[in-house]
């Protein structure tokens, strides 16, 4: 059976060096800078309250709302905890982006073909026994990757080594049902921009707890849903071919060519 992933951040040892961000830009090719903001080319970023550093990227929740509203599947959620988006599948209705719970999904608004952008919690380096970028390249621990179980033994230990020190609570253990992404700080979570008053219910089953009660919007949803993914193909396709005609005519004297 394949362990459960996580990623364990305590926040007393973060520094605020960005190394995290820096190397998860170079791993997934996105444009360099520091950002401060979560974006579609900043997976993860620095937040600071008072001297105190705390990265946000994606929880990947152990019950993905992204997952459960995405009407063509472009979501999953893998067993070995990432949450993965499949760019072919997507009809950039953008529901994911209105779901989640951490306002984690961000879209690429100036490109031509948009994409949803989040963390991919490194699932190639996970499949070839690494752990990700971000965790090997902070310098502190700060971030530790591991397996889930064993990274909340080791956050209950340190609470319970330096009680004065920790807030007696691991971020992440309940919230929404779970999430692959935990965190533990001396400050409390909600002086440092989390959400203290989740569901400790995953949404999906409150959603479609609603949603089976009026199946009518289901199914005219899906319908509906369907046709704005064959009108946006069909205009990829035509738009295709326009480029490929306009290209063809640029070069003229019968050099160009439709392949
Ligand atoms: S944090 Fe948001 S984007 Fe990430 S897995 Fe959870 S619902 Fe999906
Ligand atoms: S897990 Fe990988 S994709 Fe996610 S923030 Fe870390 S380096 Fe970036
Ligand atoms: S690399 Fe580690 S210490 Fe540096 S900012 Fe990221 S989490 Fe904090």
């Amino acid at each position: 059976m394949i362990k459960k992933k996580a990623m364990l951040i305590d926040i007393t040892l973060c520094v605020g060096c960005n190394a995290c961000q820096v190397v998860c830009k170079e791993e997934n090719g996105l444009m360099e800078g520091e950002e401060q903001r979560l974006s579609a080319t900043a997976y993860t970023a620095l937040n600071e309250y008072d001297g105190t550093y705390v990265r946000r990227m994606c929880q990947h929740c152990d019950d993905p709302t992204c997952v459960s509203v995405c009407p063509v599947g472009a979501f999953t959620k893998t067993a070995a905890g990432p949450v993965l988006y499949d760019e072919n599948k997507c009809i950039g209705c953008r529901y994911c982006m209105q779901a989640c719970p951490f306002q984690v999904p961000r879209y690429e608004w100036d490109s031509t073909y948009p994409r949803v952008q989040k963390c991919k919690f490194c699932a190639g380096r996970l499949e070839r026994g690494l752990q990700p970028a971000c965790a090997e390249a902070c310098p502190t621990g700060a971030t530790k990757f591991g397996d889930r179980d064993e990274l909340i033994k080791e956050a209950y230990e340190r609470l319970q080594a330096e009680p004065e020190k920790y807030v007696q609570k691991i971020y992440g253990l309940e919230e929404v049902g779970g999430t692959s992404i935990l965190y533990i700080s001396s400050v409390p979570f909600e002086q440092l921009g989390f959400k203290t008053t989740m569901s400790k219910v995953a949404l999906p089953t409150l959603t479609w707890n609603a949603l089976s009660k009026i199946p009518s919007v289901v199914a005219v949803g899906g319908v509906f849903l369907y046709g704005v993914w064959w009108i946006t193909n069909r205009r990829t396709e035509v738009q295709q071919l326009e480029r490929k005609l306009k290209e063809m005519e640029e070069g003229s004297n019968g050099q160009g060519t439709l392949n």
